[in-house]
């Protein structure tokens, strides 16, 4: 692939080739699933979907908001497909993956803004393969009235929620979103079930200060949140939201210490960090952490 000027050698990935990459692409495929790593133009598919390991992406492939750094499409979103839980739980049964990480694009067009079909999802996996444990990224269900209670319910291991960016950024980058009530449910889950495991992140490079991120590392551990993320934000298209900077490695590096010393369980922190990126082998280790 050619490199695009000015993005620099540290956000270098290997090229989707393998076999087992097209092994895990066919399945999808043949199942019929949307991926967030294909839709929003994941750079690490080549070694993640080597492994297997596909998050997949529920509730249709067409978004209600349209966040400035995402590659998702919105629109008028797909109609609901009843049989999409069963169909995602035999896919990922025949992947074969002791962690999964299900997420959706946001439906705020939903009564409950999709969380009742998480839940029967959650369900369908747990019945084909109980030994899975289970990861779900949902959208902030702004406005919905119980759909939290409804994912927690349904007691997945990990609850992933992303704040993105810090919140003086909301306004330009994530316009349809509040920091406070994404803050909010994360602390909301814990209370539900505080032997849930809560994860939640952002993307640096959009034009924040370091302090500002100091600043969301404290309202997570505020919020209890046990496993933190960041990660180079990628432009996925001229249209989108310029790169504002490409953070090194070492910032990178200190952004992880200063983390883990504000008490968080597990911490992932690098250029190429996504919050799907590795996460059955940070689950173990936070697991026995
Ligand atoms: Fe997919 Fe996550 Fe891997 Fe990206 S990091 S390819 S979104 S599993
Ligand atoms: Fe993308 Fe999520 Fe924003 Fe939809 S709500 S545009 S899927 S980041």
């Amino acid at each position: 692939a050619t490199k695009k000027p000015g993005k620099p050698d540290w956000i270098r990935v290997k090229a989707p080739i393998s076999k087992e990459y097209q092994q895990t692409r066919d399945l999808i495929r043949r199942y019929k699933l949307n991926t967030v790593c294909e839709e929003a133009s994941c750079p690490n598919i080549g070694e993640c979907w080597a492994k297997k390991h596909a998050t997949v992406m529920i509730l249709g492939s067409v978004c209600t908001r349209a966040c400035r750094f995402c590659n998702i499409a919105t629109g008028t979103p797909d109609k609901l497909d009843p049989h999409e839980p069963e169909r995602v739980a035999d896919a990922l049964a025949e992947l074969g993956l002791t962690h999964v990480v299900i997420t959706s694009v946001d439906r705020d067009d939903l009564p409950d803004g999709g969380a009742q079909h998480f839940a029967r999802t959650i369900k369908a996996i747990r019945k084909v393969s109980p030994a899975t444990t289970i990861e779900v990224l949902t959208p902030d269900f702004l406005r919905k009235e119980g759909a939290v209670e409804i994912v927690v319910e349904a007691n997945p291991d990990v609850y992933n929620h992303n704040v993105e960016t810090v919140p003086r950024l909301y306004p330009s980058v994530r316009p349809g979103a509040r920091y406070f009530h994404s803050l909010s449910l994360l602390q909301k889950i814990k209370e539900l079930a505080p032997h849930m495991f809560t994860k939640s992140g952002l993307m640096a490079g959009l034009g924040e200060e370091k302090s500002e991120i100091y600043q969301v590392m404290d309202d997570f551990r505020a919020a209890q949140v046990d496993f933190m993320t960041i990660g180079q934000y990628l432009q996925p298209s001229p249209k989108h939201h310029p790169v504002m900077r490409f953070v090194t490695p070492d910032e990178f590096q200190d952004y992880e210490r200063m983390a883990r010393g504000k008490g968080f369980l597990m911490v992932s922190a690098s250029p190429l960090t996504r919050s799907s990126y590795h996460a059955a082998e940070d689950f173990e280790r936070m697991r026995e952490a």
